[in-house]
């Protein structure tokens, strides 16, 4: 599709960033462009819309779900919540520790965040390994709310992340090896 085709022309590749041996791929400029950042909107919500028509929270993932989430909660007219890395968080918080596509990291949601048997979807710019989309629904499902979707920008087909998430479902604008 020819939007998609603009997206992509909007993720820039960087090698060996931020260690030796990784692309990284930076959507610094898919942000900047005004029509392309509405048109991922734009996309994203078509997207649920169709498939998810009963939601009751956008979860985004610190720092780049943090992007993306909370436009997209406003086009659909209900909240969002953070899901962040360890510490930032005040009050009573659940947290998981996980293992990162290059290191190690925690994160944590409120504990009043979502209630039992509440919708959420989960976003985030980009999945890798999918340690970190992973660990994002065991926070929620913790708090016994429903993970209805995650949802990225990116997905990195090669490193197999979505197979992770197992009966999550999972949807991806832009795929790439
Ligand atoms: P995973 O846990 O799936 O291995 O890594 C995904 C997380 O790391 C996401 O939160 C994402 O923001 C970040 N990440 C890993 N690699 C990249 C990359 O190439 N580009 C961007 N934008 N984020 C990345």
């Amino acid at each position: 599709e020819e939007r998609l085709r603009r997206l992509r022309d909007r993720v820039r590749p960087f090698p060996d960033f931020p260690v030796p041996g990784v692309l990284f791929r930076d959507i610094s400029p898919l942000l900047k462009d005004p029509e392309a950042f509405r048109t991922l909107i734009d996309l994203l919500e078509d997207h649920l819309r169709v498939s998810h028509p009963k939601i009751d929270f956008i979860a985004g993932l610190d720092s780049r779900g943090f992007l993306i989430g909370p436009p997209l909660a406003q086009r659909l007219g209900i909240g969002f919540v953070l899901i962040r890395k360890k510490g930032k968080l005040p009050g009573p918080t659940e947290s998981i520790s996980y293992a990162l596509e290059y290191g190690k990291a925690e994160l944590e949601i409120q504990s009043d965040a979502v209630e039992a048997g509440q919708k959420v979807v989960i976003v985030d710019d980009l999945l890798a390994t999918g340690g970190t989309m992973c660990a994002a629904c065991e926070l929620v499902k913790r708090l016994k709310a429903e993970v209805l979707e995650c949802m990225v920008i990116i997905e990195l087909k090669l490193l197999k992340g979505s197979e992770k998430l197992k009966s999550v479902p999972f949807y991806s604008l832009l795929q790439y090896d």
